[in-house]
């Protein structure tokens, strides 16, 4: 079983982490940048982070024999923060780089206008770059947040197939798939959705255009949750292809939009070299 997770934040992870996805099939990921948890006080603790997504991440995972790619962008949150608001000015020469494969992660936390400009000038940025926008709905009033999301979406120059609407649930996946975006669900221990309901979704929506992610962070997470997902899957009645197409070809084929996946066959480095390159770094 091959497994792209499309979102989840390694840099809150550990390699015990990396190395139990991989045993559990993940072979590719992408990391959007998001909310450190501890507000930024500079638009350069981006540039940090933003570097280490570009950097440093992708060579952790590659000691683990798995493909990184990144998305960066001014998170919801932080949109409502004067001393981070700057970066939008300099994401244009990060946008860039080669592996960055979507804007992200923007869209609504709080629905204020700040984050309504954040959100259009993000999906105008990533129409200029030809790059997908994976967009964040809020945990809040989903219904409402997913339809400013979408009125959002429609007014800006994105095609809706560019368009990645992620933490949904049984609410919000209708008028997410029929606005011709893709449908992105965060699967969570205790909260949200799933695995059970997850089931539910695709016997009730399909397969077409549904991504399955981890969304793993410094949170209460778990980092196997799209191979919990694959499992339920197949033990619910779907074959080895749907699980394929979900947890793999999906997202191969929206963050493939950008033209920059590396998805060349991996195998785990030496973890030996890896370690002292680590002990080197310290
Ligand atoms: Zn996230």
């Amino acid at each position: 079983m091959r497994i792209f997770d499309p979102h989840i934040h390694m840099t809150s992870r550990t390699t015990d982490d990396y190395r139990a996805m991989y045993d559990a099939g993940v072979r590719a990921l992408v990391e959007p940048s998001f909310w450190l948890g501890q507000p930024r006080t500079s638009p350069a603790s981006f540039f940090d982070y933003f570097d280490a997504l570009l950097g440093w991440e992708p060579f952790r995972a590659s000691q683990y024999g798995i493909a990184h790619h990144c998305t960066l962008a001014l998170n919801p949150k932080e949109a409502n923060d004067p001393r981070c608001t700057p970066v939008l000015e300099a994401l244009p020469r990060y946008l860039a780089k080669d592996s960055v494969v979507a804007v992200g992660e923007i869209g609504y936390d709080s629905m204020t206008p700040a984050e309504d400009h954040a959100l259009a000038a993000q999906l105008q940025l990533a129409a200029d770059h030809g790059l997908p926008a994976l967009v964040h709905t809020p945990h809040r009033d989903k219904l409402a947040g997913l339809h400013r999301t979408l009125d959002v979406v429609r007014e800006s120059a994105l095609a809706p197939e560019l368009v990645l609407l992620d933490h949904l649930n049984e609410t919000t996946v209708k008028d997410a798939l029929d606005s011709g975006c893709w449908a992105g669900f965060s699967i969570y221990p205790d909260t949200k959705m799933d695995e059970d309901r997850m089931i539910t979704v695709l016997r009730n929506h399909g397969t077409d255009r549904i991504l399955v992610n981890s969304a793993a962070d410094w949170g209460k997470s778990d980092p196997l949750k799209t191979r919990k997902v694959a499992d339920t899957m197949l033990k619910a009645g779907f074959d080895e292809d749907d699980v394929d197409k979900v947890l793999w070809r999906n997202p191969v084929a929206f963050y493939g939009r950008s033209g920059r996946l590396q998805l060349g066959t991996t195998a785990p480095g030496s973890l030996h070299e890896g370690n002292s390159i680590l002990r080197g770094g310290e």
